[in-house]
């Protein structure tokens, strides 16, 4: 890294202690940055690098509720309004219990420059709670929710704040949290979430758009080497809704997802997923891989190893941060693998993704390959903002649209910076020039 992002990151490390997730992703972005300061050394006297690192506000609330059985619990809320340069905070709320600050901050850090290359007038924030939604009932998901926006509602708006969905809070979050929002203030504000169910202020096509998007941004690479996704053996691992839809679309291209995964172990079905299937388990259901096992001849609960020891020609990782390394990259490698794109944030460590680069494996970063997911949710708030509902088709158009754009912005930016066919440099690089010219005007 250059010396002088050396000692940025150093300052960001020292006053963020113990946040592990938020130093690994201000060290991938600062890494890619020294031609950009080279080029533009007035950024250095803004300190245009420490104003990005910093979050405008971090704010961390109590979040009581009552299970069934009428006892109390606490779990804490975070939401971290990271930069408003180019527009209202946009970002999900992921409840998880390995949920903290370092978490939420990672994830906004990321939401920056993910927002600013989808080209829409967004800034990033994130936010969630520690709360664990696995085995509780659809009550005490929705007081729980309730309480939470109960604190929260104060800091959104649909020109302030706008969440979203992320790991454990789907459509089902979206409408208990805008349903207390609307009794709290007395607003129909439609634009202050999205998310939201199609009936009521959703957009069609923002279920499946991050698994689709990161498989359009995947398609991208593949044709700057002549292929294509069809006849390719895929790997999604997950199986929430980036996984599923990013199945969806590589199968619609020609083909065969021979695999996924949650946090209880991964499936293997050398026949090609089937997707009604996993949907009914996953999304109906809201069962475990091992179920879709007992329904499907075909298909195989992994037993040993993990699912990226699997032979296949892309890999999709959709799960979560950290969940391929250095080792089971160069086992993708060592089997052939030829593009990586990430449906998830932050999935692959710093060496995995060093293993990827060094193999002349396509690798598509998450701020770049799934940010169709956030991209849908600003064409929910365009619509919401016109009282306006769009076509499934005409919403499809839109995100593939600026999916191949953030694949082109990322691959001049790349070359312009001569590291041709680094999407890493490329997508920093983009994503950070169009936020610091906002700043700095
Ligand atoms: N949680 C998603 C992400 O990581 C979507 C955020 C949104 O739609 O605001 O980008």
């Amino acid at each position: 890294m250059d010396q002088q992002l050396e000692k940025v990151y150093e300052a960001v490390i020292a006053r963020n202690p113990g946040e592990a997730e938020f130093h690994q992703a201000v060290r991938e972005v600062l890494e890619s940055l020294g031609p950009v300061i080279n080029r533009h050394p007035e950024y250095l006297d803004m300190k245009m690098l420490e104003r990005i690192c910093e979050p405008e506000r971090q704010i961390i609330f109590r979040v009581p509720w009552m299970d069934d059985k009428g006892e109390v619990h606490i779990n804490r809320g975070f939401r971290v309004e990271f930069n408003s340069a180019l527009g209202p905070y946009k970002g999900g709320l992921r409840f998880h219990p390995s949920v903290y600050l370092g978490v939420i901050k990672f994830l906004g850090f990321e939401q920056i420059f993910k927002n600013s290359l989808t080209g829409l007038p967004i800034g990033g924030g994130k936010g969630g709670s520690d709360f664990d939604p696995r085995g509780k009932s659809d009550a005490e998901v929705m007081r729980f929710c309730q309480s939470f926006m109960t604190e929260l509602y104060r800091h959104l708006g649909e020109y302030t704040d706008v969440p979203a969905g992320d790991i454990g809070v789907g459509g089902r979050e979206i409408g208990y949290m805008f349903g207390q929002y609307k009794r709290i203030t007395n607003r129909y504000e439609s634009g202050v979430l999205t998310g939201k169910g199609i009936g009521w202020g959703g957009s069609l096509v923002r279920t499946e758009a991050t698994g689709y998007g990161t498989v359009v941004f995947a398609n991208e690479m593949l044709k700057t080497r002549g292929e294509s996704f069809d006849g390719k053996r895929v790997m999604v691992s997950g199986s929430g809704n980036v996984a599923i839809y990013a199945a969806e679309k590589a199968a619609q291209l020609g083909a065969t997802v021979v695999g996924f995964s949650d946090s209880s172990g991964y499936v293997v079905d050398d026949k090609g997923i089937d997707l009604d299937l996993l949907k009914q388990i996953k999304e109906v259901e809201r069962g475990r891989v091992s179920d879709y096992v007992d329904r499907r001849s075909s298909a195989k609960l992994g037993t040993s190893g993990s699912i990226w020891d699997v032979p296949v020609d892309v890999a999709l990782p959709c799960a979560t941060q950290n969940e391929l390394n250095g080792e089971q990259a160069a086992t993708l490698v060592k089997n052939g693998v030829k593009a990586v794109a990430e449906g998830a944030n932050m999935p692959t460590t710093p060496e995995g993704i060093h293993v990827f680069q060094e193999a002349g494996v396509l690798y598509g970063p998450g701020k770049a390959a799934n940010a169709g997911g956030v991209a849908t949710s600003a064409l929910e708030m365009q619509q919401n903002a016109s009282r306006d509902s769009w076509s499934f088709e005409h919403t499809e158009e839109r995100l593939t649209e600026i999916m191949q754009n953030i694949h082109e912005q990322c691959a001049v930016t790349a070359d312009s910076y001569d590291a041709p066919g680094d999407y890493v440099v490329g997508a920093n690089i983009a994503g950070f020039e169009k936020v610091a010219k906002a700043i700095q005007a």
